[in-house]
């Protein structure tokens, strides 16, 4: 962002840069300030005048010399006051800068005697001029008298002053030389120390250009790889997604993909959302889609246990129910835990297992429970009522192959069709009726005991014998039966039961027919209070 400051690692990253500007900046002023100063000195040193204090020396003496000259001429009448005051006044002249120069200042060995000299020509040449006029020639031989007198005491400090002079201007311009030197050795080894500095930051910035293009370049590389396996990841995904949709859209079963926590539907066959009650994906409720709320709740259960379900029956669509078998498991969908679910529609499977059930159980010709079926009904009636009576019986109908052999076998099956018809008729509905044999009948009476149980059996006699079982051609065709009656005790079996009904069927038989014997039940040693459940093995014996 523009406003946030820049980072620690920017600042770092930019000091060689910033130095190197800083170290560049210098060295321009260095350099800048080394020719300023070459300037200047050349400017000094091309001025004319510079150091004339020598020449000056000499002009002084020499004007010393002409004054003394000058002076002698006016005490001889020669020259005239404005020529002395001329000759005093150039002189004065000459001797001027010295009051003025620093040069003295170089000398090796301070020399006071110059200064005094010329502060002596001053004072004396000062009082001179004061005491000439140019209109007093009388004044002007006094004043050049005294001249006479001082003048030529003055001429040997005077070539001093020369002398000096020449020294102190050597003295000088050998500091001045010196601290030109010195201040080119300066500049020099600051020019070579910034231009170092400069080569250095120049060649660290090379190098770290260099480091960040390589790692620009690997860092692009690394990028154009890392886009390239987004990108081949997203197209595995998208072939992937694909596919599963494909099959899950080609499979019989229906199924849904769901978020674990049901927020999200992934998928939803159309059947399952029609099921559910909705219209869009978003929709969609698992929930909705169970007619049994059990049967969800158990499944949400199972699958967040992280367990997967194999072929569960449950009925589905409330509105629409209907047998299905789900299967489901948990698995992950871009990195989110989902459930897969599918179901397959099983009624017809139900409906022909429910077909197969009833065919297993009923006997084909008479629609009565079959031998197999009535077992396994007396013994969950023995198991579930251990506390109540239960009788059988045996029933056989008399003479049955005559009828077959007069008027054939769709006849008898006929017979045995009415037969059962009658049966259901007299019976109660507690009552479990079946054939067991080619004419042969049982029926179970629960809580009932063996005179009760009599009854009924002649009550079922009369039932066949009183009235025609069938009309033939306008022949009406009357069968008769026998029947065995006795009842369940405790701790038999249910073979020993049979047995025991099927002597007294027997005793029937013998004793006539059409008739209805009892078979009463042998006393046990020592009776429970309830009757012991039969074994699953049991049968009934045949008669
Ligand atoms: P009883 O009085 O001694 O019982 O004589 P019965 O003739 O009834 O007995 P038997 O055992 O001699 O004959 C039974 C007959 O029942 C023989 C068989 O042909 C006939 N039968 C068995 N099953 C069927 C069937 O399903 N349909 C027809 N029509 N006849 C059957
Ligand atoms: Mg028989
Ligand atoms: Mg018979």
């Amino acid at each position: 962002m523009s406003g946030s400051p820049p980072s620690s690692a920017a600042t770092h990253r930019r000091w060689p840069i910033i130095a190197l500007i800083a170290l560049a900046a210098a060295l321009i002023v260095a350099a800048l300030a080394g020719l300023a100063l070459i300037s200047k000195k050349s400017d000094e040193y091309a001025a004319p005048g510079l150091h004339t204090e020598v020449w000056q020396a000499y002009q002084l003496y020499n004007q010393l010399q002409r004054l003394e000259t000058t002076a002698r001429g006016v005490e001889a009448g020669e020259a005239d006051a404005a020529r002395l005051i001329l000759t005093l006044g150039v002189m004065r002249n000459t001797l001027d800068p010295f009051r003025h120069t620093r040069v003295f200042d170089y000398l090796p060995e301070p020399r006071p005697e110059i200064a005094a000299t010329i502060e002596r020509l001053d004072r004396r040449s000062e009082r001179w001029m004061a005491a000439l006029d140019w209109q007093k020639e009388g004044a002007a031989r006094v004043v050049a008298q005294e001249m006479l007198r001082t003048l030529p005491d003055e001429l040997r400090p005077a070539h001093d002053v020369i002398v000096v002079s020449n020294i102190a201007v050597a003295a000088k311009l050998d500091h001045e030389r010196q601290s030109l030197q010195r201040t080119f050795h300066w500049l020099t080894g600051m020019l070579v120390l910034l231009a170092t500095g400069c080569l250095v930051l120049a060649l660290k910035i090379l190098s770290s250009q260099r480091r960040s293009r390589r790692l620009a370049d690997a860092l692009q590389a690394l990028n154009g790889s890392l886009e390239r396996r987004v990108q081949r990841r997203t197209q595995l995904l998208h072939e992937r997604e694909t596919l599963l949709r494909t099959i899950l859209e080609s499979t019989p079963s229906e199924a849904a993909l769901i978020s674990a926590d049901q927020r999200r539907v992934f998928y939803a066959s159309d059947r399952l959302l029609a099921c559910a009650h909705a219209t869009r994906l978003e929709d969609f409720q698992l929930e909705a889609l169970f007619v049994t709320p059990e049967d969800y709740r158990q499944l949400v259960s199972r699958l967040d246990a992280g367990e997967a379900l194999h072929q569960i029956e449950a009925r589905l669509a409330p509105a629409a129910p209907y047998w299905a078998l789900i299967s489901a498991r948990p698995l992950q969908v871009n990195a989110q835990s989902a459930w897969l679910i599918w179901s397959l529609d099983i009624t017809r499977r139900k409906q022909m297992e429910q077909k197969l059930q009833t065919l297993a159980s009923t006997d084909a010709l008479t629609g009565l429970c079959n031998r197999r079926a009535l077992l396994r009904a007396t013994i969950r009636q023995m198991h579930a009522k251990r506390h109540t009576p239960l009788s059988l019986l045996l029933i056989d109908i008399d003479h049955f192959k005559n009828i077959n052999d007069k008027w054939g076998h769709p006849v008898g099956d006929q017979v045995l069709r009415a037969m059962a018809e009658r049966l259901r008729d007299t019976l109660r509905d507690a009552s479990l009726a079946g054939r067991i044999g080619g004419e042969e009948f049982a029926v179970v009476l629960p809580e009932t005991a063996l005179d009760r149980a009599a009854i009924v059996g002649e009550r079922l006699r009369a039932a066949m014998a009183d009235s025609p079982i069938v009309e033939l051609e306008h022949t009406p065709l009357t069968i008769t039966i026998s029947i065995g009656v006795t009842q369940h005790v405790w701790g038999e079996s249910l073979r020993q039961l049979a047995t025991r009904a099927d002597r007294a069927l027997y005793r029937a038989k013998h004793e006539g027919r059409n008739r209805c014997c009892i078979e009463t039940m042998p006393i046990p040693r020592n009776r429970p209070l309830h009757r012991a459940a039969p074994a699953e093995s049991d049968d009934i014996a045949s008669p």
